[in-house]
């Protein structure tokens, strides 16, 4: 049988099916008998004191000098134990016959509510605490297995209804080897970060999760966005060859990652990196690219079950800045929101999430959290380069906020003593229409911006970047997306201002002539893309590369762009 969806990392790959559930409680109201309640209080105790020990076993795993998170964990102890919370749950079962889960949920889901309403942050921020116990505790009384895919035990195809970005941030990278899920796009940060770690991912195919059997050995072609089960012999034997063939392609085009980018008539083309971490190995590839042009620091927190401190977030930005020495580090304040959740914060539910409460809107309603970032940011600066990069800026008002709030980050660690560079460039993502609209004016009051296409084509043609249902519409060769940054790129050399694409489309090398052709001289992407796009970028001249990008603003329909853009890669 085969099943088909959309490739957004490739390979061919031979595998053992892994499905990943994560816990969720379904919870409804159950009576005991009263006969039972002693028995019934008798296990809430237990799980109690199994939940510490799960929880004292984290401590002890944890480094001392994280100090921050052995307080967190330290405080779920102190949930646990909490008499109050106790007595109220004890109170349910021996009067109201409530069975310990009803009671568990009713109690806590009690305090998660008062807590959320709080106008103080920091204290809302503790409803994330109090929810994790919870779910610690209902696991526990359900008898589900931690299955986290921070512990896979063997090399695997995890197959999933959607990933988290969290799932995917926490997840034992070296054995998984293929991701198949049912929700996604090519956009979606489950498919950024397989691309990232070089994971092979075919997401979007519908009732995956069904179809597949726990543990029957797929194939997944990642490459035609396919998964086949019981293959025949025929098959096995033809997708051994694809994926020898896949894996040669893929060395003959390492020969090309280390090379300067030039175009065959000499212009310098910066490639730099995008990264979601400071692992070491994302920073290996620091010796053949120029730099980072996109830190995706949300990744940070979304693996954490806590805001990371200022001292966490020091200590990773430093690390980067030291690795990259004088190479620009563009490192982008937190990114929330979307289908982008915070384990460790309390978001509004809201209707459409991705024109809600995000990123930068999302810091400038949590002061503390942004400061804390600027602040961790600032005092890493002594480092090396550092630029910082505010995403979803979609009016001039919105980045001269962002730029004061920055000055009082400044202040403030001035008169605290701290040492800091004073000229960290400040500079945004074009991603919202409005702005990309306002480029002249933006170009002259910024330091730097860096389009994102997985955005502004978004927000451009109005679709959910990660909705499968309306995939076609969402056209990544749409020509209204090429005017704009023909557009944007115009402006900003007219100012002299550094402009680069950090979005999927920078890494995409058929698209590679159209965007040096406008002008763009820096581009950004996943580690997967360098080799290919170094190798377009050496047998591109100027002229053709400007010819391609005029051609391809007189098109009228995203698949004549597709197709011109293919047969002029044919003809290479
Ligand atoms: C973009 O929108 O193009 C981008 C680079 O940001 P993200 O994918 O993280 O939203
Ligand atoms: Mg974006």
């Amino acid at each position: 049988m085969t099943y088909y969806g959309i490739v957004a990392s490739e390979g061919i790959v031979f595998g053992d099916v892994f499905h990943y559930e994560p816990f969720v409680p379904s919870i409804s109201e159950k009576k005991i008998n009263s006969a039972d309640i002693d028995k019934n209080i008798k296990s809430y105790e237990n799980i109690c004191e199994k939940a510490k020990k799960e929880i004292q076993e984290l401590i002890e795993q944890m480094p001392q000098r994280d100090t921050d998170k052995l307080k967190i964990f330290s405080a779920h102890i102190e949930i646990v134990s909490d008499v109050a919370i106790n007595e109220e749950i004890r109170g349910y079962i021996a009067n109201e016959l409530y069975s310990p889960d009803y009671a568990i949920n009713l109690v806590y889901d009690k305090y998660i509510k008062i807590i959320s309403r709080s106008k103080d942050p920091l204290i809302r921020e503790r409803a994330a605490d109090l929810k994790d116990v919870k779910l610690r505790l209902l696991r526990l009384w359900f008898n589900v297995d931690n299955t986290s895919l921070s512990n896979l035990q063997k090399p695997v195809v995890v197959v999933a209804s959607d990933l988290s970005p969290s799932d995917t941030a926490t997840m034992k990278r070296e054995n998984v080897l293929a991701i198949l899920t049912e929700a996604g796009g090519i956009t979606s940060h489950t498919a950024i970060l397989a691309k990232s770690c070089g994971i092979p991912a075919v997401l979007g195919i519908p009732n995956i999760t069904k179809e597949l059997k726990p543990s029957e050995t797929v194939i997944v072609d990642a490459i035609e966005g396919k998964v086949i089960t019981n293959p025949t012999q025929d098959e096995i034997d033809y997708y051994a060859a694809r994926k020898k063939e896949f894996n040669i392609k893929m060395e003959e085009a390492k020969s090309f990652l280390s090379i300067e980018p030039f175009t065959s008539d000499g212009v310098r083309i910066e490639i730099a990196l995008n990264i979601c971490s400071s692992d070491d190995r994302e920073l290996a590839h620091r010796n053949y690219t120029d730099g980072v042009g996109l830190f995706r620091t949300e990744f940070l927190y979304m693996k954490n079950e806590n805001l990371p401190t200022e001292e966490e977030q020091f200590e990773e930005y430093k690390k980067v800045l030291q690795a990259y020495k004088d190479k620009p580090v563009t490192i982008r304040t937190l990114d929330i929101g979307g289908d982008k959740k915070l384990p460790c914060l309390e978001l509004p539910e809201e209707d459409n999430p991705f024109l809600g409460l995000r990123a930068l809107r999302l810091c400038f309603d949590n002061l503390h959290i942004f400061k804390t970032q600027l602040r961790a940011l600032y005092r890493a600066s002594i480092y090396g380069n550092l630029w910082i990069m505010f995403p979803m800026v979609g009016s001039l008002e919105d980045f001269r906020l962002a730029k004061k709030i920055t000055e009082e980050v400044k202040a403030e660690l001035a008169a605290g003593g701290y040492d800091f560079r004073n000229d960290v460039k400040i500079g945004i993502m074009v991603e919202i229409p409005s702005i990309a609209v306002m480029a002249d004016k933006v170009a002259s009051e910024v330091d730097f911006a860096s389009i994102g296409t997985n955005d502004l084509c978004q927000y451009l043609t109005a679709v959910d970047r990660l909705n499968p249902k309306v995939v076609q519409y969402y056209q990544v060769y749409h020509p209204a997306l090429f005017r704009v940054i023909g557009n944007v790129a115009k402006a900003f050399r007219e100012h002299g201002k550094p402009l680069s694409i950090c979005g999927e489309l920078s890494g995409d090398p058929l698209v590679t002539p159209v965007l040096i052709g406008m002008g763009i001289r820096k581009l950004s992407m996943n580690e997967s893309s360098v080799a290919a796009v170094k190798k377009q970028i050496s047998t591109l001249d100027m002229q053709s590369a400007k010819r391609i990008a005029n051609t391809v603003l007189e098109l009228e329909t995203a698949e004549q762009v597709e197709a011109f853009l293919k047969s002029e890669a044919a003809q290479k």
